[in-house]
């Protein structure tokens, strides 16, 4: 009988894309499950990124996910959207099918399965505040109102990318949850339950210019960046503040890999050896 010739091809694609972790954790995930896989990262054309995954589905792969700062182009490119990614607004995986290019949007899912999972946190009922209005919190919004809140308020920076975020929510089943809030009415609906660093800001190093009051009483603290160390900029201004429960975004990027790897391959990996081979040292 004839070998297979070659492994089926997958790759994360993004602009830089020399950090990723991404080919790590589905190579582990791929010995895990017994999938004749391969992962590579490239580095994406700012210019000609269409062009570019056109010329990578036609090479031959099967699947690619898409980061910074493609995730929008990924949705317009493909031929048919997920719910998910269509309200994300922006896709985070693309499947190469015989009817065309496929786009997803796992990161949402992922940031619950960690949540709720790995950090035991109940979001039905709970008080919420995401912090950003920018990619990924479009990601997560969708979400994070499924899961019943008792209210899901946003904050950023600049107030009208929050409020125009908010109005394609307008119509939803709980759009009532949703609220962008300025910095003084922060303080006066604080304590959360959950704070989510949604901002970009602990990439650049810098702590968030908030009230220290957001994290009054707060129950639990989320950075969905991620540091080699564990914590982040984010994460020690809550653990001044007095916040126990603290996670930053690698559970969530291992839980979206998983998601990605489950609508390619039709198995689901297990994610815990794979954080703890990326993080023997446990949460933040
Ligand atoms: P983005 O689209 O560029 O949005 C950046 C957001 O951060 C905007 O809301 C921006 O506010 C805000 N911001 C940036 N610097 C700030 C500062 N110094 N103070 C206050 N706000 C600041 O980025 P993104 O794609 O949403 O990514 C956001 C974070 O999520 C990044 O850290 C990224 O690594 C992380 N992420 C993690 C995962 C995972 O799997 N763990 C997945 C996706 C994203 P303005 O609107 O005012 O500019």
């Amino acid at each position: 009988m004839e070998a297979r010739l070659m492994a089926d091809r997958y790759a994360v694609i993004g602009h830089p894309i020399g950090h990723s972790k991404s080919p790590h954790i589905h190579a582990a995930f791929a010995a895990q499950t017994g999938q004749d896989l391969r992962y590579d990262a490239v580095l994406g054309e700012l210019e000609g990124f269409e062009a570019q995954v056109a010329r990578l589905a036609q090479e031959g792969l099967r699947g690619i996910n898409v980061t910074l700062p493609f995730k929008e182009r990924a949705l317009a490119l493909a031929d048919r959207a997920t719910p998910r990614a269509r309200a994300a607004g922006a896709a985070n995986t693309l499947a190469v099918t015989d009817d065309g290019v496929l786009a997803d949007n796992t990161d949402g899912v992922g940031l619950l399965r960690d949540l709720t999972r790995r950090q035991g946190q109940q979001l039905a009922g709970a008080r919420i505040l995401v912090l950003g209005a920018g990619g990924a919190v479009r990601g997560i919004l969708g979400p994070l109102l499924a899961a019943q809140p008792a209210c899901l308020h946003v904050h950023n920076r600049t107030p009208e990318r929050a409020s125009a975020l908010l109005a394609g929510y307008a119509t939803h089943p709980q759009a009532a949850l949703l609220a962008a809030l300025d910095v003084a009415q922060l303080e006066l609906q604080s304590p959360y339950d959950l704070v989510i660093n949604g901002t970009s800001a602990s990439l650049s190093g810098g702590a968030l210019a908030l009230p220290a009051g957001i994290f009054r009483r707060a129950g639990a603290a989320c950075d969905l960046a991620y540091r080699p160390e564990g914590s982040t900029p984010f994460l020690e201004q809550a653990r001044a503040a007095g916040v126990v429960r603290l996670a930053d975004g690698l559970g969530m990027l291992v839980e979206q890999a998983a998601e990605s790897f489950l609508l390619w391959r039709g198995v689901r990996p297990d994610t815990d050896p794979v954080m703890r081979e990326l993080r023997p040292s446990g949460p933040a």
